[in-house]
């Protein structure tokens, strides 16, 4: 039986993962153990407070227990410098697997069933996002691009994200780095990386039920191959001034009105719109041999009253078009927005800075800290799936920052012996139907 998924749940599996993390110390300094690290920084992450740990610190001091200890399953508070240095050796890749248990755990729970699609059960958001930039602070991992005022550093990674139409939530998965590669003296770039994820996790789905939705940089022939050899669907951006072997032949087609159009009309909560689309089955992705063909649709939506343009897009997919599909077909592509919108600007905006609390590190730190941080925000996706007491509480709260504002307020001043004896006691506080006891 596939236990309910909650809170204490989704922390075991972390806890699980972080207690097997390997202890690079030479030293007899054994004070602080790599998993306390690791729950430490997670911690700072989920309540996106920088000053969590300092105030479980204190709470420690004055009240002889704390929150990182009940919550989160710190043993004994770590300082910001000792999290910096016990988590600096640790190779990211060790940090891949709770992503993967939760997936799986929120798809046998049946959680994910709201994901599952028209056009493939799953659609995956593919985006690659910078996440530090300096000209001084640099580690092994950065990536360096000489320019005319001297060398920069940057990290960026590729976050497939789980989307859909109509879910307002993102699942995210294991990211990709972008990072120097073992044995290429080229740069990594975003391509590359995806292709790494690909190789790494085509396993793990069934054959045909992943559409990879993703920019105009992803339509490009070497890569549709690898999908298509590994079973995966595809629905990418295509824009005429990359693709001009397919535009020329879209042209020649529409001359002879071998373009195929069609128009309906869609009631949207707000106005009458018009989409219009027009679409080809087989064209060729490029003009070199050997030629891999696409089939290509582009929508033009506009609001039926005042004529304005709405939304344009057009796509190269492997997908075979038709007019029955072409709605659900557009629906789903444009859901990549979800992951632009969503997902990295979680990250960007609502999250906080976290060089500035634990610093960059020498070896692997920076992308220890962001896995600990997509973490974070996956903890906070899962519990708005499953766990009914947490939705309520948050949307009482309208805000995202009040939410938080309130959690780090919470924690500062007073102990809880558990995450859900704080929704609990936010939730009373809230007047609101706290339900049975878990
Ligand atoms: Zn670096």
């Amino acid at each position: 039986m596939v236990p309910t998924l909650s809170f204490d749940r989704l922390r075991s599996i972390l806890i699980a993962n972080v207690t097997h993390l390997p202890d690079f110390r030479t030293g007899q300094n054994v004070q602080y153990e790599i998993a306390d690290a690791a729950l430490g920084a997670f911690a700072v992450f989920y309540v996106q407070s920088p000053s969590f740990l300092a105030y479980q610190r204190d709470m420690q001091r004055t009240q002889g227990r704390n929150n990182a200890q009940s919550l989160f399953g710190v043993e004994k508070v770590p300082s910001d410098p000792q999290i910096r240095n016990l988590l600096d050796p640790i190779p990211p890749s060790y940090l891949g697997p709770p992503f993967w248990t939760i997936f799986e755990q929120l798809r046998l729970g049946g959680y994910l069933k709201p994901y599952q699609g028209a056009l493939s059960p799953w659609l995956m958001a593919f985006d690659g996002t910078g996440y530090f930039s300096s000209t001084e602070i640099h580690c092994e991992q950065c990536t360096t691009r000489e320019l005319s005022d001297g060398l920069h550093y940057s990290h960026a990674l590729v976050t497939p994200l789980l989307v859909a139409p109509g879910q307002s939530q993102v699942i995210a998965l294991e990211p990709e780095f972008i990072m120097p590669q073992d044995g290429q003296k080229k740069q990594d770039c975003e391509l590359q990386a995806a292709k790494r994820w690909i190789e790494r996790n085509a396993r793990r789905f069934a054959p045909g039920s992943v559409t990879i939705l993703g920019d105009d940089l992803y339509c490009h022939q070497p890569f549709c191959e690898l999908l298509t050899a590994h079973h995966f669907h595809y629905a990418f951006t295509c824009k005429p001034e990359s693709h001009l072997a397919l535009y020329e032949e879209i042209a020649l087609l529409a001359k002879i009105g071998a373009v195929q159009e069609f128009t309906e009309r869609c009631w949207t909560p707000r106005r009458m719109e018009v989409w219009h689309y027009r679409y080809v089955n087989r064209v060729p992705l490029r003009s070199e041999v050997p030629v891999r063909y696409v089939n290509w649709c582009e929508v033009t939506i506009t609001d039926e009253s005042s004529g304005a343009q709405l939304y344009f897009n057009a796509w190269g997919t492997d997908h075979t078009l038709s007019e029955p599909m072409l709605h659900a077909f557009v629906t789903a592509g444009r859901t990549r927005w979800k992951n632009e919108n969503e997902g990295n600007n979680v990250l960007k905006n609502y999250g906080y800075h976290f060089e500035h609390n634990f610093g960059h590190g020498h070896h692997y730190l920076a992308m220890v800290l962001v896995l600990l941080n997509l973490l974070a925000f996956l903890f906070h996706t899962a519990l708005d799936l499953c766990d009914e007491l947490y939705r309520r509480v948050r949307s009482a709260l309208v805000s995202r920052q009040t939410f938080f504002h309130d959690v780090q307020a919470l924690t500062r001043y007073h102990f809880f012996a558990s995450w859900r004896a704080m929704l609990i006691f936010m939730a009373t506080g809230l007047e609101l139907d706290v339900g049975p006891p878990a």
